[in-house]
């Protein structure tokens, strides 16, 4: 693993709210700009960014003077619809200054869970990436009710990281990492500066919910740490207390860094193995059989029948003609516009629907594949 973020090329950086912003002052405007600062740099330097921004609630609550103390759900839920218009601004303002672009995401579980509302989210953030624009990334907190929201964004930004297949998670926090024990209670608590794998002796450093200032405390950063480092996706806790918190980050690598477990196509792939659910089938040709057989994508054009009424990001068999099962994977096309494909060379897509589509009626990274792949693609 490797200890500089300039070595990562997509990165997901989860910022709290204590540190975006001040309960008295509002927006920690020197501190944003010197972080806005750290983003560019990277960004300059051929990092795909994603961030993942807190303070929602907070700059809500600062804008409406509402009193400190426990709110309501939905008062929680007003809060942040009046400060995420204004967070959004200041992230349009800030990186702005440095010539990028940002688009505002807000999402809630079911669209990271939800397998087709996955795949939509993914598109539409791979979109905003491939535009050279920084996905600013929330969880939509006023429509999330309690049983069907994160709460904290530890582990909405460790969905996101994994759901766009990012190398690298950096939790911002107002502690610099994780220590044998709570060291707020323990001043002989430990620092740990590397977790190799996330142990129940890991787990139980954290203690408990709570146990520090933000919103998720340690526990959902290791929460956030085990969906990260599972998909193949490293992570590292640092303080954003300071000024300038990548650049310093970048140097001096004090933080608690995870070592991803496997990598991301391989956890997607037993993703995809351990599904149950087939809603139907694509018939391949024999041209398409030796591409998949060489670990290439599916293409319309090798695809001669389907069967059944899929909906896109449905789990589909990939079968011959003589209906032999050779895997299976999830299909970028409903069942109605996958038929006007058959055959048809993916240059067509975009005449044929009406709309750009990616050229793979399954994406290699979306299959797994019961016939023996040769590798030489
Ligand atoms: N989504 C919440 C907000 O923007 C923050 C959740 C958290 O603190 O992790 O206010």
């Amino acid at each position: 693993m490797k200890y500089e973020l300039s070595s990562y090329k997509r990165i997901v950086v989860k910022i709290g709210s204590s540190l975006l912003v001040d309960q008295r002052d509002g927006l920690k405007t020197a501190w944003f700009e010197s972080l806005s600062q750290d983003l560019a740099n990277l960004a300059t330097r051929g990092a795909e960014i994603l961030v993942v921004s807190s303070g929602a609630i907070a700059l809500g609550r600062k804008i409406l003077n509402l009193q400190q103390g426990q709110l309501k759900l939905e008062e929680s839920q007003a809060a942040a619809a009046i400060g995420q218009i204004a967070l959004g601004r200041a992230w349009s303002d800030y990186l702005g200054r440095h010539e990028i672009k940002v688009g505002q995401i807000l999402l809630t579980l079911e669209d990271t869970e939800n397998r087709r509302r996955y795949l939509n989210a993914r598109n539409t953030i791979s979109t905003i990436i491939k535009w050279n624009t920084i996905p600013i990334i929330n969880e939509n907190d006023t429509v999330a009710t309690s049983e069907i929201r994160y709460g904290d964004n530890d582990r909405l930004a460790a969905r996101v990281a994994t759901m766009m297949s990012a190398d690298l998670l950096v939790l911002l926090s107002d502690i610099d990492g994780l220590y044998s024990a709570p060291p707020k209670d323990n001043p002989d608590a430990k620092f740990i500066h590397k977790v190799d794998a996330i142990t129940p002796e890991i787990e139980a450093m954290a203690g408990s919910a709570g146990s520090e200032l933000s919103r998720g405390g340690m526990v959902t950063k290791i929460e956030a740490g085990k969906i990260a480092t599972n998909a193949g996706t490293a992570m590292v806790i640092a303080s954003g207390m300071q000024a300038h918190p990548l650049a310093t980050l970048n140097k001096t690598a004090h933080g608690t860094w995870f070592k991803p477990g496997t990598n991301v196509t391989t956890a997607r792939k037993k993703w995809i193995a351990g599904q149950h659910e087939v809603c139907g089938a694509v018939i391949v040709d024999a041209g398409a059989i030796s591409a998949l057989a060489r670990g290439k994508s599916l293409l319309p054009a090798g695809v001669t029948h389907i069967e059944g009424k899929f909906q896109r990001g449905d789990m589909v068999a990939i079968i011959n003609g003589e209906q032999k099962v050779l895997g299976r994977g999830l299909i970028t096309f409903d069942a109605d516009d996958a038929i006007k494909l058959l055959g048809q060379h993916s240059s067509k897509i975009a005449s044929i629907l009406g709309f750009e589509r990616k050229p793979e009626i399954i994406h290699r990274d979306d299959m797994v594949l019961e016939i023996a792949e040769n590798n030489q693609g």
